[in-house]
């Protein structure tokens, strides 16, 4: 298990579509492994494979301290519209206000390969809409109507991110003399 990096707005991966999984392999399980490490250290609520430079339709998602995997995820049904705030790991330091469905059903596989289906609201809802769209290519600033209600995120925030920043540098120098 290891914290990846994670790739930010204007890398060509995160603006391409991801391709399908056809196999759920020891290596996907690796990766879902690392992914997970990787939004609990940013911290974040859910990270997608192109985030991590790996163009495959997958994504990780941790509300109310529930993971869950999705694997080729479709959204099957929306139910309303609702306002909200959302940011992006790999839009560090902003956040924006955007319309998403207010409910969701998606089905998808789960990291053992079998098939599942969820409804969600609230966190969960906005969470997966947003690592889906990761995986179309879409980024939450490609879905909102003026970059002008793009957000900077507050000091107090920044000097969190930096502080976070500092303490992953520390960790992967750490990993990496291990790893040398
Ligand atoms: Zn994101």
């Amino acid at each position: 298990m290891s914290v990846r990096p994670i790739l930010v707005v204007g890398n060509p991966v995160l603006h391409q579509k991801a391709k399908r999984i056809s196999q759920v392999d020891k290596s996907l399980q690796k990766l879902i492994d690392d992914m997970i490490d990787t939004m609990r250290a940013a911290p974040g609520v859910g990270l997608a494979g192109p985030q991590v430079g790996v163009p495959l339709r997958i994504a990780v998602i941790e509300v109310d301290d529930e993971v869950t995997v999705i694997v080729n995820p479709e959204i099957v049904k929306r139910i309303g519209d609702v306002e909200l705030d959302e940011g992006c790991l790999s839009v560090p330091g902003y956040w924006g206000r955007l319309t998403r469905a207010e409910k969701v059903v998606v089905k998808a596989k789960d990291r053992n390969g079998k098939d599942f289906r969820v409804s969600a609201e609230g966190l969960l809802a906005q969470a997966l809409q947003h690592e889906i769209d990761h995986l179309d290519g879409t980024l939450y600033v490609d879905r909102m109507s003026s970059n002008d209600h793009l957000k900077r995120q507050e000091p107090l925030r920044k000097r969190e991110a930096d502080q976070l920043a500092a303490e992953e540098a520390a960790a992967e120098a750490a990993q990496a003399a291990q790893d040398a």
